[in-house]
């Protein structure tokens, strides 16, 4: 059966008074009736917060990143076991913000989605391709090169990820691949994932997603679900997006 997800990427936005009442409006009004799950992936400080406001209720939470490295002289670094620590379900790995600007390669990124199964998380590895590999033709050979090194690195565990495609020119822009090039892609990474013995992996779109646009990519045959940046933080989209 393939995982139907929603996830809240909230980035590096919040505060506990705006988390409060956000979290709130989640817990009393997501009803899981759909068949799809509702996530939200918080800043490591507020990870606390998030399981405290959501245990009693439907909605799953998470962590954005988490280090490669199981404990030890890594300054600044959290790890997987930590994050488990706080109930949560979910880590997002290989975010285009974390390839882009904290240099993590195909490899870091399949490190660290192992360290997350190791820590009973369950990784939301995210790929995607830049407008110039778009524009360059590449957008099939990137994808498969970043989803063969999570393969790589996960071997059996594989059919317990999430992965996520998240085309970067789309991330943050309101510019959202429509739901045909979405589909070409997820379709692609399905084959894949198929003949690596996970064609049952959920596989969400990310990108510009909001309430107007979110029945139209999940009515296509191989989106699962979404990850969902900029509208997460605003409780009544997040909502219409999780039962569109
Ligand atoms: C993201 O951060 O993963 C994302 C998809 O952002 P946005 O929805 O804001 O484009």
């Amino acid at each position: 059966m393939r995982h139907r997800l929603v996830a809240g990427n909230w980035k590096m936005n919040g505060g506990l008074a705006a988390n409060a009442r956000l979290l709130e409006r989640l817990a009393s009004e997501w009803r899981a009736t759909s068949g799809r799950e509702m996530a939200v992936c918080v800043p490591a400080p507020y990870l606390a917060q998030a399981q405290s406001a959501l245990a009693a209720s439907a909605v799953s939470w998470g962590a954005q990143d988490v280090s490669e490295h199981a404990a030890g002289a890594y300054t600044g670094e959290v790890s997987a076991a930590m994050i488990a620590e706080f109930g949560c379900r979910y880590a997002i790995v290989g975010h285009s913000e974390r390839r882009r600007l904290h240099g993590e390669t195909d490899a870091v990124v399949g490190a660290k989605a192992r360290a997350a199964l190791s820590a009973g998380l369950t990784p939301i590895a995210c790929v995607g391709e830049t407008l110039d590999e778009r524009e360059r033709g590449d957008t099939d050979g990137v994808v498969a090169r970043q989803l063969d090194a999570l393969i790589e690195a996960l071997g059996a565990d594989l059919p317990h990820t999430v992965i996520a495609y998240e085309p970067v020119w789309a991330i943050g822009t309101g510019r959202t691949a429509s739901p045909a090039q979405a589909q070409a892609v997820h379709e692609a990474l399905r084959a894949r994932l198929a003949v690596a013995g996970a064609g049952a992996v959920g596989i969400l779109y990310g990108g510009s997603v909001k309430a107007a646009n979110a029945a139209a990519l999940f009515a296509m045959p191989d989106i699962d679900g979404a990850l969902v940046g900029g509208a997460s933080l605003d409780a009544d989209e997040f909502l219409a997006i999780g039962r569109a």
